[in-house]
């Protein structure tokens, strides 16, 4: 990530944010004041998937408060160890999706390339604990053959920059991406799905704004907030820029027990989330990941929730309930 060689001077702020990250249970349980009795269970899980929480959102946990929505998120538990039938490591079957190396394409019109493998989280339902990105990640030398993919597509109108998190890449290669797609008469649209200016909310430097909207491409950006107490003044006045040219900003969320799984924390997310230039877009349904069994929501209770959120909400702020299923041609809406 960070060479320990540059100069302090020239690493950004949130290159520094991202190399002081929590990446220890004790760390992490010590700043919030919370009983080491808890990280019995957390050690192995962490050594299968570590934890990694930047201190901004650290911050937005309450102290001494083990069951926090935000600390569950990220915190290792021993639950995730134990097997459950139909929990898989590849839940979706993205390995068999990739045309070429960093390209997944299931839906028609859209592709989603995968930029890089780095995020600057650790969640703990995401199924990139499982993922060789190694492997399947775009990394700079196979850019130009999933150029070359897209330049010969001509079915494509929208690209969609994921990962892990796109913005754990430099402004300059984003920039420089964005130029090229736009040079690519068929690609209309550039989407990008981040976590990052969630967690670390000083990613959205001058430069990222610019390099992500000097462009012609119609751009939205779909962020990933789980719980109301994620969203802070800070983000609104981050997002301001990127929403005053032109980019329309969407949110998905994970529907997680012991998270959002509330009819309280779900409509707080809805009306805070606009609250700060965002719709909300999709709530999904956990994908059957290994070692998130713990956080499932049973259909019956999240069609239940999402029910009263139709009863208490505008249209407008409710999220689609979907899941992602194998082979299926766009999310699934649960009924
Ligand atoms: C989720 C997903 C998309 C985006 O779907 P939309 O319904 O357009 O938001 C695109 N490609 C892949 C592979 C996906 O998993
Ligand atoms: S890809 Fe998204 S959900 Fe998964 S660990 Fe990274 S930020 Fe979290």
């Amino acid at each position: 990530m960070i060479h320990r060689t540059r100069p302090a001077w020239q690493v950004s702020s949130w290159q520094r944010q991202l190399a002081e990250a929590f990446t220890h249970p004790e760390q992490l349980l010590r700043f919030l004041n919370i009983d080491h009795a808890l990280l019995s269970g957390s050690l192995p899980a962490h050594r299968q998937f570590g934890l990694r929480v930047p201190r901004w959102f650290a911050n937005r946990m309450e102290k001494g408060n083990p069951n926090d929505p935000l600390l569950r998120q990220v915190l290792p538990l021993g639950e995730e160890l134990r097997a459950e039938p139909g929990f898989l490591t590849d839940p979706v079957s993205d390995l068999d999706q990739a045309p070429v190396p960093g390209v997944l394409q299931k839906y028609q019109g859209r592709v989603l390339l995968m930029m890089t493998g780095a995020c600057a989280v650790n969640c703990r339902y995401c199924f990139r604990r499982h993922y060789p990105y190694g492997e399947a990640s775009l990394e700079r030398d196979q850019s130009s053959a999933a150029l070359k993919f897209l330049e010969r597509s001509v079915e494509i109108s929208e690209v969609i920059l994921s990962g892990g998190d796109p913005l754990m890449l430099s402004d300059r290669r984003l920039a420089e991406l964005g130029n090229h797609l736009q040079s690519i008469a068929h690609i209309r649209r550039l989407r990008i799905h981040t976590r990052l200016p969630v967690v670390l909310p000083d990613r959205l430097t001058p430069e990222l704004i610019r390099g992500l909207t000097a462009h012609g491409l119609e751009t939205s950006m779909v962020l990933h907030v789980n719980h109301p107490h994620e969203i802070s003044h800070k983000h609104r006045m981050m997002l301001a820029p990127l929403r005053e040219r032109g980019m329309v900003l969407l949110n998905q969320s994970v529907l997680l027990k012991g998270v959002n799984d509330d009819i309280h924390s779900l409509c707080n997310l809805s009306e805070k989330l606009f609250s700060i230039g965002v719709i909300p877009y999709y709530l999904h349904q956990l994908d059957r990941v290994a070692g998130a069994a713990h956080f499932e929501v049973a259909d019956d209770h999240a069609l239940e929730l999402h029910q009263q959120m139709q009863a208490r909400l505008p249209g407008y702020l409710v999220p689609r309930l979907v899941r992602e299923l194998p082979g299926a041609a766009s999310k699934t809406p649960i009924k």
